[in-house]
């Protein structure tokens, strides 16, 4: 069976690895794909990412299913364009995926079915918004509508960055249509988590929990980025936990969205805020996995992957169950020098262990060229390293990770502390 993965990422490279671990794999694609898939014997790149080439590909070469990873492709519709030509693709069409595409879309979509979430308001008009800036004070979040590349969210804690943000978004219109609206928010405070599930219109499936670190620096400090590293399982989501978020959260969005007609299907990641009294919040939706979630939680799945994507698309996923590997796995991302602001190219990249039982390395901004591999992206590579305690899943990442060479490389030493210290 020939399958294709749309996207470029450690995501994509982590979803198509673990997909060609079927047995009935003949052959993974992955569009355009980036220098470890490029590598990878069981995968090939395809230099292609106009949506109509896409699909007139899947005719042609016979691919079964399709499963796309970034936001992008989704927000402009490409699983519509699928479907409408009869072929089997997973994730959530255009409408659906306004879950993330649109914040005011998601936020008033909570509002409207009871899910928990930060209270807030939508503006257009930068007065009407400085002016419930002024009554709400700060901390506040300020967050543009639409999709911004992991920009268009800024946490102020002082009333002049809000008021700055603002002008940024809705005078000097710095993010375009992305920042023509803004949702203003009430700032949380808590503990963050991701939670995501598959969904094929009706049923869920959840997958295993994780956390990211969005920060550059050791400590939570510097930039936001698209995400440092990632670890799963997530301590902080207990049992009981785990079983909250499905009744308040997730099974509300799913039935929610069935009931308003547009049916969701793909994956479904919930960012969650965690109080220290275990209420939660959903910090924002995602209509698709996340980078580098997807790292570590592909590493842990046992599951045939090519199975379960077809239960996805033939809206059978209540008929499975998921295996997952009881050691953590924990991914260390390695991001290029300038990274996030302004990522340098062209470095050569040396030193990348063969993959073993203990660690597996995904790459993302990476471009092999005959046959020398370099820097062609902000976050470079994320080194996974599987271990009976994320204390020994840290350690195999990061030996792994510092035999790995390019220069200006930077990294986070740090991943992983939220679990060890919950673990004492
Ligand atoms: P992503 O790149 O993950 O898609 P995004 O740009 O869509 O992110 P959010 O996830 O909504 O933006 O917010 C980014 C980060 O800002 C969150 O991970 C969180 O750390 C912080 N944040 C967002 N909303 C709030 C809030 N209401 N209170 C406190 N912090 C918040």
């Amino acid at each position: 069976m020939k399958i294709l993965v749309v996207g470029s990422g450690g995501r994509e490279h982590a979803l198509a690895w673990k997909i060609a671990q079927s047995e009935r794999i003949q052959m993974v694609y992955v569009a355009p794909g980036n220098g470890g898939t490029a590598q990878d014997g069981r995968l090939v790149n395809l230099p292609i990412s106009d949506p109509t080439a896409l699909a007139q590909f899947v005719i042609d070469e016979h691919i079964a299913l399709t499963v796309v990873g970034p936001e992008v492709p989704l927000a402009a519709g490409i699983v519509n364009l699928f479907r409408a030509r009869g072929l089997k693709i997973f994730g959530p069409t255009k409408e659906a995926a306004q879950l993330e595409s649109s914040k005011d879309f998601a936020k008033t979509f909570m509002q409207r079915h009871g899910i928990p979430t930060a209270q807030s308001q939508t503006f257009s008009d930068s007065a009407l918004a400085h002016s419930y800036i002024d009554q709400q004070g700060a901390p506040i979040v300020i967050k543009a509508d639409g999709l911004a590349a992991g920009k268009g969210v800024v946490v102020a804690m002082q009333i002049d960055e809000a008021h700055a943000a603002i002008d940024m978004m809705l005078s000097d219109n710095k993010l375009g249509d992305a920042g023509a609206r803004v949702v203003i928010e009430e700032f949380l405070v808590g503990e963050e988590a991701s939670f995501i599930v598959m969904v094929d219109g009706k049923n869920i499936l959840p997958l295993a929990t994780s956390q990211d670190h969005k920060r550059l620096q050791d400590d939570d400090a510097g930039p936001n980025t698209g995400g440092m590293g990632a670890y799963s399982p997530a301590p902080i989501v207990t049992p009981e936990l785990h079983a909250r978020v499905m009744r308040e959260i997730i099974i509300p969005t799913v039935q929610g969205m069935a009931k308003d007609g547009i049916p969701f299907s793909g994956f479904l990641y919930a960012g969650l805020m965690i109080d220290d009294a275990g209420n939660v919040k959903t910090l924002e939706f995602n209509c698709r996995m996340g980078d580098p979630e997807t790292q570590p939680i592909m590493a842990r799945l046992k599951t045939d992957l090519l199975t379960v994507m077809e239960h996805a698309v033939n809206g059978t996923l209540d008929t499975i169950e998921l295996e997952w590997d009881r050691r953590t796995a924990l991914g260390v991302v390695m991001a290029a020098a300038g990274y996030p602001d302004a990522p340098r190219k062209g470095d050569v990249i040396s030193g990348i262990p063969a993959e073993t039982h203990d660690c597996v390395t995904f790459h993302a901004g990476t471009t092999l060229d005959h046959g020398t591999l370099t820097v062609s992206g902000g976050r470079v590579l994320c080194v996974v390293g599987l271990g009976d305690s994320v204390k020994m899943a840290q350690r195999y990442a990061y030996e792994a990770l510092d035999q790995i060479h390019f220069d200006g490389a930077q990294f986070r030493r740090d991943i992983g502390w939220r679990a060890l210290k919950r673990h004492g």
